[in-house]
């Protein structure tokens, strides 16, 4: 795919984008500002669209305003005269539109490209950060140490604040925390993060990307041309393989973290203290304390290995280890993250709703034990033996929810036999309360009831968020 033909010599005080046709796939989220911000630049914008209902459609009188041509319920035909595609940045790259613009040679970008190219000369470097699980955690912790060190930064990307909003905008900064999704990275061709990490690799989105091979070449996006750090999981060798395979700027290091003693060059944990051996003067003799795992909240593995990766971005910025403990010591986790929500009978609850895939579910079950496991929604394709065969040993016993439940019964089935398992035949929102009660019935004092689902909610919830609310309701109940 040629990425750079837009980009050429432009006249001072004249946008490269001047009368430059550009289309816009996708309204939305990102597609909304992308189209404006290009208009605003002089480009002659098309917005193309498969959906035509209400939403779309105020917001395609709303570009219009603005001289945008929006075309609603089609999406796949090329504009006539395209010279350049922004595109949302979850459209699949089999689609009609880009075969389209590939034939043409016409360059595609997504938001992020977009954001990356848009930036200003003195504009703040980013930190970036990608994965399966973890993202926004890490991302969130980042941005909580390079505050704590003084600096101006914002977790933007794939969360919160969109990054073409943290790049125009009137607020400056002097670094960015920023998420970036598989989708995003595959669309971001000339993106030259200052330091970038892959935090873990698990099969997840293989619809979208074709095969794993190619989803973990579009994370691996995130390593090029890095200035002074490729942060990598040393547990998880994939991500330093595509840390060799990406091309950086001179002088640019491998940087792992480790949930264990680190050696030269990484970051890990020697008697409960997070210790930097990549970030000090002399780093074949000396190393640095940075934190303790007790200022890690939630204190569970996973979020551990999550809080040196952020630690090693923002060492890699010359953040003091000062910072890094106050900045972690300030993080809170968002809402369904392996949220404490109640006390029972001695019983903890625990709602793990954003675990959404199997990797996650394993992550948080294996930070407690004995669980009573509520599980179950939407599989997406997923297989739960490794899941369940690794996890068995915690388990008190398991409540089943939703859609494919049957294939997680089969698991248990398999690689534990003797947990009790109790399948709710419901799918229904009501039918937390009752798996909740199941649980509770379960579980002896000591136990976690934890909510790790291990698939998608919509067959029940209109997201994860509901999803945990609705926990987090019929645990209240249940206590009142
Ligand atoms: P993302 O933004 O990548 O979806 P989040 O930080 O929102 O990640 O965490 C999503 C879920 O993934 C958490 O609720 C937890 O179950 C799990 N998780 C978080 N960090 C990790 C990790 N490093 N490895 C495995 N699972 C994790």
């Amino acid at each position: 795919m040629g990425s750079g033909q837009v980009t050429t010599s432009v006249p001072s005080g004249q946008s490269e984008f001047q009368d430059r046709r550009v289309t816009v796939a996708g309204l939305g989220v990102s597609g909304v500002p992308a189209a404006r911000a290009l208009r605003e630049r002089g480009a002659i914008v098309t917005v193309v669209n498969d959906g035509d209902d209400e939403r779309a459609r105020a917001q395609a009188a709303e570009l219009e305003a603005l001289g945008v041509t929006v075309r609603l319920g089609d999406g796949a035909a090329l504009p006539e005269g395209t010279e350049l595609i922004v595109t949302a940045p979850g459209w699949q790259p089999g689609k009609p539109l880009f075969q389209a613009a590939e034939r043409a040679g016409v360059p595609i970008w997504g938001d992020v490209e977009l954001a990356w190219r848009l930036r200003g000369p003195d504009a703040a470097p980013w930190l970036a950060v990608t994965g399966t699980n973890g993202k926004t955690t890490t991302v969130q912790m980042l941005a909580s140490i390079l505050k704590a060190a003084g600096l101006r930064t914002a977790a933007v990307g794939n969360i919160g604040v969109s990054l073409l909003d943290a790049v125009l905008g009137e607020e400056e900064y002097d670094v960015l925390a920023v998420e970036l999704s598989s989708y995003q990275l595959h669309w971001a061709p000339s993106l030259r993060a200052y330091s970038g990490a892959v935090l873990n690799l698990a099969p997840d989105h293989l619809d979208w990307h074709g095969s794993m091979d190619a989803y973990a070449a579009d994370k691996g996006r995130i390593y090029e041309g890095n200035k002074v750090a490729c942060v990598y999981n040393v547990a998880d060798p994939r991500t330093e393989d595509l840390v060799r395979e990406a091309d950086v700027e001179e002088g640019c290091r491998a940087v792992g973290f480790t949930l264990g003693t680190p050696a030269v060059s990484q970051l890990g944990v020697v008697d409960g203290i997070l210790i930097d051996r990549a970030f000090v003067e002399n780093r074949h003799k000396n190393a640095q304390e940075l934190a303790e795992v007790s200022d890690v909240e939630p204190p569970a593995l996973h979020n551990i290995a999550n809080a040196l990766a952020a630690a090693a971005l923002a060492r890699s910025f010359g953040v003091p280890a000062q910072a890094v403990r106050d900045g972690l010591r300030a993080f809170r986790p968002d809402a369904h993250r392996i949220q404490h929500v109640a006390d029972l009978d001695g019983v903890a609850y625990v709602d793990d709703s954003k675990a959404t895939n199997t990797h996650a579910a394993e992550a948080s079950l294996a930070a407690y034990e004995p669980i009573v496991w509520i599980a179950g929604g939407l599989a997406k394709g997923a297989e739960f033996d490794e899941l369940v065969a690794n996890s068995a040993k915690r388990l008190r016993g398991a409540v089943l929810i939703g859609a494919d439940r049957a294939l997680i019964r089969e698991a248990l089935a398999r690689h534990a036999p003797e947990v009790p398992v109790v399948d709710l035949d419901r799918t229904d929102t009501g039918a937390m309360l009752q798996a909740v009660t199941e649980a509770k019935r379960l579980a002896r004092p000591g136990d976690t009831v934890l909510l790790a689902p291990a698939c998608a909610s919509m067959d029940m919830f209109t997201n994860y968020n509901q999803r945990g609310d609705a926990f987090a309701a019929a645990v209240r109940e249940l206590g009142a």
